[in-house]
């Protein structure tokens, strides 16, 4: 993800509850509390959520393996799970910041976890190291697509950074499926599909009580990241991602957004269809641009306006492709391989 300094902002109306210290948890409605922990990176906390359930909580999604998340936890194991003890782990997406800490926290509560059957698939591909031959594949990937440096993509390139923050595989006792209904407490939680941002990730929706928890597929200030590259199991993310835009837009406009990154908000179909023209802008922009055929390293510069490295560069390229690829797929734009294997992008005649 990265700092949307190009949106205007949509007129959110903020939930006046201050953020929850740390170890400590703040009620957002009916039976849900909002947990907040530092993360050791630029963007630097996520929300977890805690949701009434049989004298204890279910906890949706969970942190980063990291020593900051730990302890985050076992301040929050000694203020509030010690009286109501976690009862279910609930994931929204693979994520590190999200699904890291599942498995250490299942083996310290002896809990179940529940996530999409697509996320567990993808949890389990990426824990394993990739052999050489996959290595190659991905820089020859970045390569066609303009990538000179691969040295700053580093970790990021070879999977070994997401081993390094995610404590293992957790045991998954139920897949919920779009559409099911799970009830905890007197709540009923529906849960809904949304691809895009990751492969199988869920929101969770409560709709007497009008609350939806959206993970990273809305954020109120930043644009979640949509990236294609070579390995994606969704081939069109982007597209993926504009129609759950248009499907969690049809939610009740009163209803209270608890995302993943940011303050609980109230302005769903405000911030849907900012983020969807913050996407149609980034393909206006990429059309103009390919009037000259481009590499997708050479759009950046249209798309972003800073300079970018590393695993910024790594989710920007990503991003770039997935634009790209949306508008090749829709036959506006074409792909143009040369004799060396670089692949171009120009406007379809
Ligand atoms: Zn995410």
């Amino acid at each position: 993800m990265r700092p949307a300094s190009d949106l205007s902002p949509a007129s959110l109306s903020y939930l006046q509850v201050p953020p929850p210290a740390p170890g400590e948890i703040a009620r957002v409605s009916d039976g849900v509390h909002w947990v907040r922990f530092p993360l050791p990176m630029e963007l630097d906390h996520i929300n977890l959520w805690l949701l009434d359930h049989d004298d204890g909580f279910v906890l949706v999604d969970t942190g980063l393996a990291s020593d900051v998340g730990r302890a985050a936890w076992e301040q929050l194991e000694r203020q509030v799970l010690a009286t109501r003890p976690l009862r279910l782990i609930v994931l929204t997406h693979l994520h590190p910041d999200h699904a890291g800490l599942a498995a250490w926290l299942q083996a310290r509560h002896g809990v179940p976890v529940w996530t999409s059957q697509a996320t567990e698939r993808q949890m389990q591909r990426l824990l394993e190291p990739l052999t050489d031959e996959q290595i190659a594949e991905r820089c020859a990937f970045f390569h066609s697509h303009g990538v000179t440096d691969l040295g700053s993509f580093g970790a990021s390139l070879s999977g070994d950074r997401y081993r390094t923050v995610v404590s293992g595989l957790p045991q998954v006792a139920h897949h919920p499926r779009d559409a099911e209904e799970t009830r905890w407490e007197g709540a009923t939680w529906r849960w809904i599909e949304t691809g895009g941002h990751a492969i199988g990730h869920l929101c969770l929706h409560e709709r007497s009580r009008r609350v939806l928890i959206t993970g990273d597929q809305i954020l109120p200030a930043i644009s979640p990241n949509v990236s294609a590259n070579g390995w994606s199991v969704d081939v069109n993310p982007l597209d993926s991602y504009l129609r759950s835009l248009e499907r969690l837009a049809e939610l009740d406009p009163a209803t209270l957004v608890l995302p993943s990154h940011g303050r609980p908000f109230i302005g769903l179909r405000e911030r849907a269809l900012e983020l969807r023209n913050h996407h149609l802008g980034h393909l206006d922009r990429l059309l103009e641009a390919c009037r000259e055929p481009r590499t997708a390293s050479e759009t950046l510069r249209v798309l972003f306006r800073r300079t970018l490295t590393g695993f910024h560069l790594f989710l920007a390229i990503g991003e770039a492709i997935a634009h790209l690829e949306y508008l090749a797929r829709s036959g506006r734009l074409v792909r143009l391989t040369d004799d060396r294997g670089t692949i171009r992008y120009a406007r379809a005649a």
